[in-house]
């Protein structure tokens, strides 16, 4: 190894986000990374089919205007108060160098999305992580654990349980933190409430989306967050400075717009996942309620690595977690009625062996 590298130690020492595996063998059932399994609004293939290729020799509006006046007017919020990303994963980076450093750092109940804990890796800063309780309830002692924190991040319905945190215990949140708090809400639109509103009463607030889960674009890579003016004019400065592509802003416009078709494919996705609850419960499994796109369930016995190796053997791929508090538990994707009836089958085999 070349001595004279002078790479930061804390990336020498991290390992690095590890993404849900995208795998290539045939006939697979893909229940593992909470994508859609419905294609995108047909009002995207549209866009996409008209869209003139030789705009492309230009760049991007920096900041995606249109699509930024678009979505404020949705919320009832200005375009100032709109930051547009590529994918949540580039909000998240920009409030980490918005708001993480060597002494303040990144709070955040666990088990949730591991990538939080990428980010204070990346930016040498302290994790605070508040461990929840058997139930994966938001912690009572969250503020008096993370006193040192600028930063609560809170995956809300969280990820890889899908329970949803009291919204009343968010806003007591916002109340009492000391520095500012992002709600990622990753999953919002399969559940029953969201924080968004909140965003008007707590200028510390910061409340993102994605297009990856609810919309089915988990490949154009869009998301936007929501906060006040003065926290989105410092993450402006911590973004890339073309940080969503002409083509993007195009299709997510499109997508956003087609609000039907939304309501459509999220209704089916919500029924899926009431019949998946429904059988694996009528089969002895433990469940955690969902109010997202995925069922977080553990066989019977506790034994979800056997059954998460069980299922992948029959190329049916779900996404197992080996910390000890998710040990005993796999997520399951709502797949399409068909991909939740093959699981349900070699889940019978699974218990009878
Ligand atoms: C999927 C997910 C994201 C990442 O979304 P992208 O927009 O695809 O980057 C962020 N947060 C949570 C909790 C997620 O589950």
């Amino acid at each position: 190894m070349n001595r004279n590298l002078r790479i930061r130690p804390n990336i020498l020492r991290m390992s690095g986000y590890v993404p849900g595996e995208q795998p290539k063998f045939a006939d697979i059932v893909k229940l593992n990374t909470n994508e859609n399994p419905y294609p995108p609004s047909p009002e995207v293939k549209k866009a996409l089919a008209g869209f003139d290729y030789s705009r492309l020799d230009r760049y991007p509006d920096p900041v995606g205007q249109a699509l930024r006046e678009t979505i404020a007017k949705e919320h009832g919020v200005s375009p100032d108060q709109i930051i547009l990303a590529n994918g949540s994963d580039d909000t998240l980076t920009m409030v980490s160098r918005v708001f993480a450093d060597e002494t303040h750092g990144i709070a955040f109940p666990v088990p949730t999305y591991s990538l939080y804990k990428t980010l204070c890796e990346l930016q040498n800063a302290p994790a605070f992580e508040v461990p929840s309780n058997a139930d994966f309830e938001f912690p009572d002692d969250f503020e008096e654990k993370t006193a040192g924190a600028s930063i609560a991040i809170i995956a809300r319905p969280n990820s890889p349980t899908g329970n949803i945190y009291p919204r009343e215990r968010m806003e007591r949140l916002c109340r009492d933190f000391k520095g500012a708090v992002m709600i990622d809400e990753a999953y919002a639109d399969f559940a029953s409430d969201s924080c968004m509103e909140l965003v008007k009463k707590y200028d510390n607030l910061i409340v993102s989306r994605t297009f990856s889960k609810s919309r089915a674009l988990a490949g154009l890579r869009f998301g936007y967050a929501v906060s006040s003016p003065f926290i989105i004019e410092q993450m402006m400065k911590a973004k890339d400075s073309y940080n969503v592509s002409m083509l993007t802003q195009t299709l997510a416009l499109a997508a956003f717009r087609d609000k039907a078709y939304l309501a459509e494919t999220t209704s089916k996705i919500k029924e899926g996942r009431a019949r998946l609850v429904k059988e694996l419960r009528a089969m002895g499994f433990r469940t955690i309620p969902s109010e997202t796109n995925f069922v977080f369930a553990a066989p019977p016995a506790g034994n979800g690595a056997e059954y998460f190796a069980f299922l992948r053997e029959r190329a049916i791929v779900v996404r197992y977690f080996k910390a000890e508090s998710t040990r005993s538990y796999v997520r399951i994707t709502v797949g399409l009625p068909e991909e939740i009836g093959r699981l349900l089958d070699a889940t019978r085999v699974f218990l009878k062996k």
